[in-house]
């Protein structure tokens, strides 16, 4: 049984086996390599994901949703029909479709997994992204850090030894590390990033200028104005300006951009990416000048803008022979391959960081004073993992019964400014009057999990950290219950995924196009549906390609293109 690489994307997710010798990547049904991570619900009850999924953001907006990755460690629910939805869920139903592509591709069961995260993903992200593939049946054999994976990628297929700059740049988080490769040891010196800036940030810059320049108001088409904004962003990254045409709200929307105008809206957004990019230079020994390959990873950086930032700042062209698309899911697919000790492989090596300070709250004391509390760090910012180290702490006031460790994870003195992972309460056995000392050891592993222990001195019993206190993540107990509930919910059979798709391309058209397209269009859903249902139908694939392309011709005629 293979152990599979999965990319779960905020905009699409990818799956990988080892095969041959080499990384490959599965299609699914629709002959894609990417998914798109979208989850719908039909008016069966039917769990719609990927394309088909998209395509019907716009015409049930309230049963179906996108970009989840972006709540994943939050309570947030999602309504869709009469079910509701944690993050994690939302995300198992992606792993689910992807593993049935596998399934498909393989012949085999799969059960086994490595998935990817954005090397910024705190403690409760990751345990959600570990949750959700529990929620699909799958045993996560590791967490792997998505820049440092597109660098497994990059590095497996490069011989000479070097240093390696990974900008990934996805739909809604941006990542980069540094890492250095001789022979076939790979090793990240660190990793930086914003956990909250991604395509879609760059696509709302264009939805909010569309709403300014078109004086939208009332938006109860905001699935349409999105849809608009992102062809936009993404037409101008192969073209110097473009003509939008499109109805939002029953107003007509026309008009024209140019790259330059773009550009300068996402100015504040290019300001952004700088910052993670030079701490992660200043948190390593090298020289910009010593930086030998810049490897882009992540769909977003096919903006020019973005080559151009890159450039400049790094004074060389990024290498661009890889699809920035495929990289990350190419490399956790390689270290699922690791991880099965396989002979191909045997010889690499890969090391990786902690990209951020990890501490607990305490009182700082100046001349014998007690100040406020402040951020003790305990494992610093970009330590080799796996790494444990300890501090030791006293208590503050005679008598004390508890110390209260409250777990941080950041860079600021100011413990507002950093996120809160819980909190570990520690009892003192024998309270006296004099200050007791504590040892708090903090241990995070390759998967970047964090588990927190505390030890009173002169007492045997270790106290150890439960990080469920916030009510974010899920128990044991909760995700098997949730996941026998989700296992009941059905997803249409594999190969009707196509038809579905084109299907809901279809009524997507009807609600935008009218008078003679829509007679039109009715004319031929119906001959296609009716064709679906003639069991004898031979070529499918056939009927369907040409529903496909009369929808293309539509599209064109009315909207100009895609
Ligand atoms: P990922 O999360 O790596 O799948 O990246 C998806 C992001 O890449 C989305 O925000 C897309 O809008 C963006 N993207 C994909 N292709 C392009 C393109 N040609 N131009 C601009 N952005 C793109």
């Amino acid at each position: 049984m293979p152990i599979v690489g999965i990319d779960l994307g905020t905009t699409n997710s990818l799956i990988g086996i080892w095969e041959e010798g080499a990384p490959k990547l599965i299609p699914n049904a629709h002959t894609n390599l990417l998914t798109p991570s979208v989850v719908g619900i039909d008016d069966n009850g039917e769990i719609l994901v990927g394309e088909t999924a998209q395509e019907r953001l716009i015409t049930h907006p309230h049963m179906t949703v996108s970009n989840f990755k972006r709540w994943m460690g939050t309570a947030r629910k999602t309504t869709l029909g009469d079910k509701s939805f944690l993050p994690e869920e939302l995300s198992s139903l992606v792993l689910r479709a992807l593993v049935r592509d596998a399934e498909e591709y393989t012949g085999e069961k799969i059960t086994e997994a490595v998935i990817s995260v954005p090397a910024y993903f705190n403690d409760q992200q990751r345990k959600a992204t570990r949750a959700a593939g529990q929620l699909a049946g799958l045993t996560v054999e590791r967490i792997i850090n998505e820049p440092t994976a597109a660098a497994l990628a990059y590095g497996l297929e490069q011989n000479d030894d070097a240093n390696i700059l990974i900008f990934d740049l996805g739909g809604g988080t941006f990542d980069v590390s540094i890492l250095e490769k001789f022979d076939d040891v790979m090793e990240v010196h660190a990793s930086a990033g914003d956990n909250y800036l991604g395509g879609e940030d760059f696509k709302n810059r264009i939805r909010d200028h569309l709403v300014g320049q078109h004086q939208l108001v009332d938006i109860k088409d905001e699935a349409r104005l999105s849809k608009l904004a992102e062809q936009i962003k993404k037409e101008l990254s192969v073209k110097h300006s473009f003509d939008y045409k499109a109805e939002i709200s029953g107003q007509s929307v026309n008009g024209s951009i140019t790259r330059e105008e773009f550009e300068r809206l996402v100015e504040p957004l290019l300001m952004r990416i700088r910052q993670p990019l030079e701490r992660a230079i200043r948190d390593t020994d090298f020289q910009v000048a010593e930086i030998d390959h810049i490897v882009l990873a992540g769909g977003s950086t096919r903006m020019p803008v973005i080559r151009n930032l890159v450039g400049t700042l790094f004074r060389q062209l990024p290498l661009s022979h890889l699809d920035p698309d495929h990289l990350i899911a190419l490399g956790a697919t390689i270290q699922a391959t690791l991880k099965e000790r396989n002979e191909d492989l045997k010889d690499v090596v890969l090391t990786d960081v902690c990209p951020y300070t990890l501490g607990i709250g305490a009182l700082n004391e100046v001349h014998g004073f007690t100040e406020e509390a402040v951020m003790s760090p305990i494992i610093e910012r970009n330590a080799t993992i796996p790494i444990s180290r300890a501090q030791t702490y006293s208590t503050t006031s005679p008598k004390q019964k508890i110390v209260n460790c409250e777990v941080y994870q950041g860079e600021s003195l100011n413990l507002a400014n950093n996120i809160k992972l819980g909190m570990l309460e520690v009892k003192i056995p024998k309270p006296t009057k004099e200050p007791q000392h504590v040892d708090v050891r903090f241990t995070y592993d390759i998967n970047g999990t964090l588990e927190v222990t505390a030890q009173v001195w002169g007492e045997d019993k270790i106290q150890k950290k439960v990080f469920n206190a916030s009510g974010v993540n899920l128990s044991q107990a909760e995700i098997e219950a949730r996941f026998k509930e989700l296992e009941e919910l059905k997803m249409p059979p594999w190969k009707q995924g196509p038809n579905r798709t084109v299907l809901a391309r279809a009524e997507r058209i009807y609600e935008e196009v009218s008078g003679d397209a829509r007679e039109l269009l009715l004319d031929q859903m119906g001959q296609f549906r009716k064709a679906l249902e003639d069991q004898h139908l031979r070529n499918p694939e056939r009927l369907r390609k040409e529903f496909s392309d009369f929808l293309d011709s539509l599209e064109v005629s009315v909207f100009g293109g895609e």
